[in-house]
């Protein structure tokens, strides 16, 4: 007798099983569409080792899916000829190892989830469980013995080798139905299901359905049967035979396989003949989405080069678009309608990586291997295409303002990856961009929009980067930009900092920020004397505060840009922006060589205009050694730090400073106070001798 293994379920899929069983889903039907989904993929495996080696399909040479409902067990058999699980492979992935889909999944119905939404995330599998309560899985893969997996969900599952008659090759899945659920054992449902989800699988889907037919049988006939049945003639009555003379109907139940999907790929049909819902149907298929996709564009390329495409976009992303670790499922490549792939990365670069679809190539050879796509030629031009109509789509999508505010919100990441990756396409992907500014109100704005309302003289586009809306909305940098009534576009997503940087420029015009060095704002003549002479006047207060902040600053100048706050601390034209020092510091730099090679080189602009500013000026002036403008400088320096966007080393420090100054404000006098052993040294300054001087200021 074989021995029967017992394992506990991973903790997490033990809590989904949990909650698949004990929750009340109305949508139970889908586990057909994802066991069929899997048979379909374990089928697209072994096809596509069979490719580069024959002999794997003889323990099986034929490719199906058959489904057998059997009303005297009340059990649904799923059988597919696919490439079957090892005994380890039923250990593994029916149980044991954690999925990254199966928390995901969870939350994601806490949250009003549907539970058809469980193939996206990777545990389709588990359905079963919505109407069966017990599920028996026996698999033969060409690599190991058949063996059989059956569990009752409850914690635990059993895997035991199957000493019974063998499968060939392939996996068996038998689903003990719930008491309730008995409607998975009718012809009619069935059929509409595997319609209505499983319509474009391409394997042979075959229904074992029960036919009665009604024959009118002579009764010499019958005694043929009867012949027939038992081998023997029953001996008749001569009476009785008479009585019988006449024709008599009876029921003959028969069984047998019954074609229920249509295979023919629905991509060589003609565009003008595939209605929506097919689309609909087909992308649902495709991708176990459970909503229907946002676009589609379906094309054959013909010439030197023969392929035909489907690309869809979906309505949102996946909720691990970004997931490193998973795999990208996006475009399926056929060759001559035989599936060879799921996941080509050849076919589509990674920033359109939540584009799904298939390519079927009329030239790639049947046998291609994984290494031999990296250089094949073909493929760079299928590519090329497909990337060239990955864009028009984008354009389309756009062309329709909530569909592209749906799809901007979802894949605008990925677009702006694009601009960073793809340098021969970042001037169309630039175009799809868009962004709240300054002037556009709740609306997002694209650049050519904001082109076409550029001030006259105005040659830059100016954009400030930031964590957010809100903070960069009120920055001190875009004071003269706005008074002058520049547009300022904000972009506040990390990824924003790598896209301009690659972008550079748009329609010829220079993409400027508003934070960095270099900003130049046309001025008319009196502008510029006023400046010259400000400069002048403020040149002794620069080179104290210079002094006094040390290496903190690159150089202290007159601001161009600050209208109404006292400072502001400016980078480099090609240094990290402060944002971008946040999103480094974030990311836990691994070479922080880097940092310090790039890290910003602030430039501390003085606004002349501002009175805590002249106030200084005139103390400085006065006189040079001043401690108490040593004070403010510093504190000066460490607000426009945060006003500016940077963080603080030590907000500690900044932190006492303020309460000093909240004492000073209160008249709270610091010799009576507590602690003063403990407060921070503001710079070797003596606090009593300037205390009454910072009052003043105020
Ligand atoms: P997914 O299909 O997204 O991987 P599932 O929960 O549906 O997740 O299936 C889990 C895994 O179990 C599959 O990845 C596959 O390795 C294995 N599996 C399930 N059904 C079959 C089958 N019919 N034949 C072979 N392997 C299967
Ligand atoms: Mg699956």
């Amino acid at each position: 007798m074989a021995e029967t293994e017992t394992f506990a379920f991973q903790a997490e899929i033990n809590q989904l099983l949990s909650l698949i069983i004990n929750t009340f889903y109305s949508n139970k039907e889908i586990f057909l569409r994802e066991l069929i989904s899997n048979a379909s993929d374990a089928l697209d495996k072994i096809r596509f080792e069979s490719l580069t080696d024959k002999s794997k399909l003889e323990s099986q040479p034929d490719l199906f899916i058959h489904i057998i409902p059997d009303k005297t067990n009340n059990s649904l058999t799923i059988i597919d000829s696919g490439i079957g699980m090892t005994k380890a492979d039923l250990v593994n992935n029916l149980g044991t190892i954690a999925r990254s889909g199966t928390k995901e999944f969870m939350e994601a119905l806490a949250a009003g989830a549907d539970v058809s939404m469980i193939g996206q995330f990777g545990v389709g599998f588990y359905s079963a469980y919505l109407v069966a309560e017990k599920v028996i899985v026996t698999s033969k893969h060409n690599d190991d013995e058949q063996y059989i997996w059956e569990s009752q969900a409850g914690g635990s599952f059993t895997v035991t080798r199957d000493p019974g008659e063998s499968i060939g090759r392939g996996t068996k899945i038998t689903l003990y139905l719930k008491e309730d659920q008995l409607e998975y054992l009718e012809e009619r449902r069935l059929k509409d299901l595997i319609k209505k989800h499983s319509e474009f699988i391409s394997y042979p889907i075959s229904l074992w359905i029960e036919k009665t037919t009604e024959k009118e049988v002579s009764d010499d006939e019958d005694e043929e049967e009867k012949k027939d049945e038992e081998g023997k003639v029953e001996e008749v009555d001569e009476e009785k035979e008479k009585e019988e003379k006449k024709k008599k109907k009876i029921k003959e139940v028969s069984h047998e396989w019954s074609l229920v999907n249509k295979q023919k790929p629905i991509w060589m049909r003609k565009t003008e003949e595939i209605s929506k819902e097919e689309y609909a149907a087909f992308y649902k298929s495709l991708t176990n989405d459970w909503e229907e996709h946002l676009a589609v564009k379906h094309f054959s390329v013909e010439g030197q080069l023969e392929f035909k495409a489907i690309l869809f976009v979906p309505k949102r992303a996946p909720f691990d678009l970004f997931d490193t670790r998973k795999k990208p499922n996006n475009i399926k490549l056929y060759v001559r309608r035989v599936f060879i792939m799921d996941n080509c990365e050849e076919l589509i670069p990674e920033y359109l990586g939540f584009v799904k679809g298939i390519v079927d190539s009329e030239d790639l050879p049947l046998n291609i291997s994984r290494e031999m796509l990296q250089q094949n030629k073909i493929l760079k031009v299928i590519r090329k295409n497909l990337v060239k109509k990955c864009l028009d789509m984008f354009f389309e999508i756009a062309e329709n303002k909530e569909d592209y505010n749906k799809f901007y919100e979802s894949f605008s990441k990925n677009l702006k990856l694009g601009i960073h990756e793809d340098s021969q396409n970042k001037t169309k992907l630039a175009e799809l961009l868009r962004y709240h500014s300054t002037k556009s109100g709740d609306e997002l704005t694209s650049l050519k929009d904001y082109v076409t309302r550029m001030k006259e003289g105005q040659s830059d586009i100016y954009y400030i980067t930031g964590e957010s809306k809100k903070a960069v909305e009120n920055s001190p940098f875009l004071e003269k930009l706005k008074k002058k009534g520049y547009e300022v576009l904000f972009m506040v997503d990390a990824i924003d900092e790598y896209a301009v940087g690659q972008l550079k420029e748009f329609e010829g015009k220079k993409l400027v920020s508003a934070t960095k060095e270099g900003l130049k704002l046309d001025e008319s003549e009196d502008e510029k004397k006023r400046k010259e002479e400000l400069k002048e006047k403020f040149e002794g207060l620069c080179k104290v505060i210079k002094d006094v902040l040390g290496d903190k600053v690159e150089k202290v100048v007159v601001s161009d840009r600050v209208v109404d706050s006292p400072c502001c601390l400016v980078t480099g034209e090609y240094g990290w922006t402060a944002n971008m020092e946040r999103i480094m510091k974030a990311q836990a730099l691994r070479d922080s060589s880097m940092a310090g090679y790039m890290s910003s080189k602030k430039t501390m602009e003085i606004n002349p205009e501002n009175p805590i500013m002249d106030e200084l000026r005139k103390r400085a002036d006065a006189d040079k050694n001043d401690k108490s403008v040593k004070d403010l400088v510093l504190l000066l320096f460490e607000t426009a730090l945060l006003t500016s966007g940077f963080s603080l080393d030590e907000p500690n420090t900044f932190g006492n400073r303020i309460h000093r100054m909240l004492k000073l404000g209160l008249s709270i006098d610091e010799e009576a106070g507590d602690g003063d052993a403990d407060m921070p040294a503001l710079e070797e300054a003596d606090a009593d001798a300037e205390g009454s001087k910072m009052e003043e200021v105020d």
